[in-house]
């Protein structure tokens, strides 16, 4: 997916603030975050959304959430932190590549969703 924008920031075509980074994941800061601290966990491979993960991404998906703690830890976040992935056009899903936001860094994340108007 050469014009992926977070498949251009996994090959460092585009700079980010990175997180963390091994042979098959990448963290780095939301350019535009949420809450203090909030950075998105990707598999480098590409992968559009949760719509299109198999059996066999069960070790990339597991690597991304069992680093996720540790991760939040070196960014501070020791009391707690929201884990959010977005799937598709009702779940506001804005880059089609599989992402985990990471937020925190405030007393409180807030509610899980806002109420539906
Ligand atoms: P989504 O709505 O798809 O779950 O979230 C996409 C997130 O990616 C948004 O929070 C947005 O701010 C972030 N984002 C979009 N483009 C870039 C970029 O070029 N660099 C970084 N670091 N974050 C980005
Ligand atoms: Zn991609």
């Amino acid at each position: 997916m050469s014009g992926c924008i977070f498949c251009r920031i996994s090959r460092g075509e585009i700079p980010s603030r990175k997180v963390y980074e091994d042979d098959e994941i990448l963290a780095f800061h939301d350019l535009n975050p949420q809450r203090p601290v909030h950075f998105l966990i990707i598999p480098k491979r590409h992968i559009s959304t949760l719509y299109d993960v198999s059996a066999d991404d069960q070790e990339l998906l597991g690597r991304m959430l069992t680093r996720a703690a540790e991760m939040a830890r070196s960014q501070g976040l020791d009391d707690g932190f929201r884990t959010i992935v977005n799937t598709g056009r009702v779940g506001g899903q804005e880059v089609y590549h599989l992402h985990i936001h990471i937020m925190g860094g405030a007393d409180s994340v807030g509610p899980m969703v806002s109420a539906l108007k």
